[in-house]
């Protein structure tokens, strides 16, 4: 995810004051809006790019983070809200399993705390990702099946917007107060049910649930360095219902075993089976990494359990900016289906071994030693 400087997205200085940074930003705003460029990927891209890096700079706590993190400070590809207001995209959060890191700070214009009236459910999709994928972040396309505005009543309810009145008892405000000896009480509504209107006519799809279930398909951006049990929030794009707020859709990375790989959150381990003779007399030896082979010296006499550590071959997960290593744990290898010659040459080994004086398993003697 090769992300460009933020002041570079809006062409301004790196000393550039708060007023310039916004006239750079609507500026860029108003070239690219949805709606001056209806269906042109590209100029909904830029504008995306834009309300993210504005988000960042308009925010003088942000700004500061950036200019001494860099993209790292907000890893995973937030730009919550696309500026606010703007509506329709998917603003893209990234999560731990210990906690809403970042969703809470700057998750944008979305939730933040404050209590909604209606709203969706949250949904959750559970996204099976590879080791490579799971490090080096992937673009993926899911289809799910969840309640979405009705298509033919957009998700009013009623084909007619006329059909749809403002609830005459509580005025529209689906709440009504009612007088409890002191006190004023609020309650929901009971002509409409909390809902603030009243359909006339409904939608015959949808019987005036303004809803009906979908399939939905939706690229889901994955950062690189994600782990099992990090999520994805697509804002909005969870349970939709008439009158409120959608909910929101959380992609939960779980990682496929590896063959060859364990991660251990920024750590790579692997075993590496090795010959008895390469370990005995060493060698250089090709090993895979998840970036292609790389050579390691097995240097003379190493022992099976013996860890080499390969700086950075390892993971940057994606909260940090460490780089983690690779770990190869070295496991010597019993030779199997000897041929006459190799049996003949181990035989002759073993008789040079097996003396009295013998200083080539110096193990095994000690070990002896102990019963004497
Ligand atoms: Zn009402
Ligand atoms: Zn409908």
């Amino acid at each position: 995810m090769a992300k460009r400087d933020y002041y570079e997205v809006l062409s301004v200085a790196k000393t550039a004051s708060d007023d310039e940074i916004k006239k750079a930003y609507r500026k860029l705003a108003m070239k690219y809006h949805p709606d001056r460029n209806p269906d042109n990927p590209e100029a909904e891209e830029k504008f995306k790019e834009a309300a993210e890096a504005y988000e960042i700079l308009s925010d003088s706590e942000k700004r500061s983070m950036y200019d001494r993190m860099g993209h790292q400070a907000f890893e995973g590809g937030m730009g919550g809200g696309a500026g606010g207001g703007f509506g329709g995209f998917s603003a893209e959060d990234i999560f731990s399993q210990f906690g809403d890191i970042f969703g809470g700070a700057f998750g944008g214009g979305g939730r933040g705390g404050q209590q909604r009236a209606r709203s969706g459910s949250d949904l959750r999709y559970v996204m099976e990702l590879t080791l490579e994928e799971a490090v080096r972040g992937v673009k993926k396309t899911i289809t799910f099946t969840a309640p979405a505005p009705c298509d033919a009543c957009d998700g009013q309810g009623s084909k007619n917007p006329k059909d749809v009145e403002t609830c005459k008892t509580c005025h529209g405000a689906g709440q009504v107060r009612m007088q409890q000896g002191f006190f004023s009480v609020q309650q929901t509504c009971s002509t409409c049910r909390g809902q603030g209107k009243i359909i006339k006519n409904p939608c015959g799809k949808c019987h005036g649930s303004g809803v009906s279930n979908r399939q939905q398909t939706l690229e889901v951006t994955i950062p690189a360095g994600v782990d099992n049990g990090d999520r994805v929030r697509l804002s909005g794009k969870g349970e939709a219902i008439r009158g409120g707020q959608p909910g929101d859709l959380y992609v939960e990375v779980v990682v496929r075993e590896h063959e060859i790989f364990q991660r251990d959150g920024a750590d790579l381990y692997m075993d590496v089976p090795v010959s008895i003779a390469d370990a005995a007399l060493g060698k250089e030896i090709e090993i895979p990494t998840l970036e292609g082979r790389v050579s390691l010296k097995i240097p003379e006499g190493t022992q099976t359990g013996k860890m080499f550590r390969l700086r950075g071959k390892g993971v940057k997960p994606v909260r940090t900016s460490m780089q983690g290593d690779l770990l190869c744990r070295i496991v010597i290898e019993t030779p199997v289906n000897l041929t006459a010659r190799q049996r003949e040459l181990l035989k002759e080994l073993q008789e040079t071994m097996d003396g009295e004086d013998s200083k080539s398993s110096p193990k095994k003697k000690s070990f002896f030693g102990l019963f004497d």
